[in-house]
């Protein structure tokens, strides 16, 4: 299937939109997505025909609202190529999924003594997480620090794990640099000394078709809003074996088998024993519908339109006096960079009275930023309906902000 950019704008509705008297150029979708009219529709047709509580009527429209949202479950089952809809846990994003892992697997195994590696470009959803856990435990946080081209440097990997070692967390994705971390030889290396993976796929779902048998982890998580759908929603991946060790970590309604006020609670079976509390439906049937649109486009088609478009756009950046592009050259969906000595909110507020948006400040990436000396950047992100044009926008506005500022 070819990749036609006028009919995929033609179906985010704000991509229509001016903003300060000029066309959106909307570049910062690694923050959050536009949202396709099929997204829009779905999540409007269920409130409007569908909605009622779910798991806890046999009334028809409660059975049918339970059915859809399962039905999403196996979608994203189906999606991730986990071996069943059981391995997937609702939860409101990438951050709550972390979270999760954290706690309940978390608080569980680790001891003090044990340590956990992440790496220097993560998330601060892929660090805080686990530096509270590690507190709590006693465990120590380990990191893989970056190459001056913004990659990982593996080659201390094989000294930080040893037999203390519990657990891996990285990104597949970097947020900030876009570098694409050969998450598959990293996980097989801490498999190979018994050390549990988590896989932070905020950004790299909507880039590349992700397949979880084939990568071997343990965890992976990830965000609707960031895929086109809905936000307050999220899927954590679990392999069978490891979410049926977990112990709860939210109680409530939903996630019980037994509640006796004398004899205490028994949970329900993973994965609803981590879905504590009525669930946000409205916005799961939305990802539903982000993840058949973005299936019925193919992600391989995504991926060479957004890789041209990448080259296409570095190519022109390098006509940009000033310009610090941070980073690899093989890169996904991000260019992040600073103008010379202009702090990124003041090149991002230029940029907003040229209609373009971009994203600056710390990316919830400190660690990144001081790696880099710097406290902040500006980040281009740019997705499958991202065009040439927008790209030669940046370039001029940047060059013109150089001319303006000095
Ligand atoms: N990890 C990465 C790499 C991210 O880019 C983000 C969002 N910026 C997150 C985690 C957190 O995602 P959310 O805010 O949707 O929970």
């Amino acid at each position: 299937m070819s990749f036609d950019l006028t009919r995929v704008r033609a179906q985010f509705p704000v991509l229509a939109r001016e903003v300060n008297g000029q066309p959106l150029a909307y570049l910062d979708s690694a923050a959050s997505a536009q949202k396709p009219q099929a997204v829009i529709d779905a999540e409007s047709h269920f409130y409007e025909h569908g909605y009622a509580a779910v798991h806890r009527g046999i009334h028809t429209l409660s059975a049918e609202a339970t059915t859809d949202m399962e039905n999403v479950r196996t979608q994203a089952a189906r999606f991730l190529n986990a071996a069943s809809p059981e391995e997937i846990v609702f939860v409101k994003g990438t951050t709550e999924a972390i979270n999760l892992v954290a706690n309940s697997w978390g608080g569980r195994q680790l001891q003090a003594g044990d340590n956990i590696i992440i790496t220097e470009m993560e998330h601060h959803a892929n660090i805080v997480p686990w530096q509270m856990v590690a507190e709590r435990t006693g465990a120590e946080i380990r990191f893989i620090p970056l190459t001056e081209t913004g990659e990982l440097d593996l080659s201390v990997l094989p000294q930080l794990i040893d037999s203390r070692t519990r657990m891996l967390a990285l990104t597949q994705v970097s947020n900030v640099l876009g570098t694409i971390n050969p998450v598959k030889e990293i996980i097989a290396q801490a498999k190979a000394a018994g050390v549990a993976t988590l896989i932070d796929g905020a950004q790299a779902v909507m880039h590349e078709k992700v397949d979880v048998q084939d990568l071997g982890c343990d965890f992976y998580a990830f965000s609707g809003h960031k895929i086109y759908g809905p936000s307050g929603i999220g899927i954590l991946y679990g392999r069978k074996e490891m979410l049926d060790q977990m112990p709860p970590w939210e109680g409530g309604g939903s996630m019980i088998a037994t509640v006796s006020l004398t004899e205490g609670t028994t949970y329900a079976a993973a994965p609803w024993r981590f879905e504590a509390g009525s669930p946000n439906t409205g916005s799961i049937i939305g990802l539903g519908a982000a993840l058949s649109w973005v299936s019925a486009l193919g992600l391989d088609v995504i991926h060479e339109r957004e890789q041209a478009l990448m080259r296409y756009t570095l190519d022109k950046l390098a006509s940009v006096p000033d310009l610090v592009i941070y980073g690899p050259k093989e890169r996904a969906g991000v260019i992040a960079f600073n103008l010379g000595k202009h702090h990124a909110y003041d090149v991002g507020s230029f940029l907003d009275q040229y209609g373009i948006a971009i994203r600056t400040g710390n990316h919830c990436a400190m660690p990144l930023m001081n790696h880099y000396g710097v406290p902040a950047m500006c980040r281009a992100s740019f997705v499958l309906y991202n065009s040439e044009e927008e790209a030669d926008r940046l370039a001029a506005g940047l060059t013109r902000i150089h001319r303006l500022l000095g």
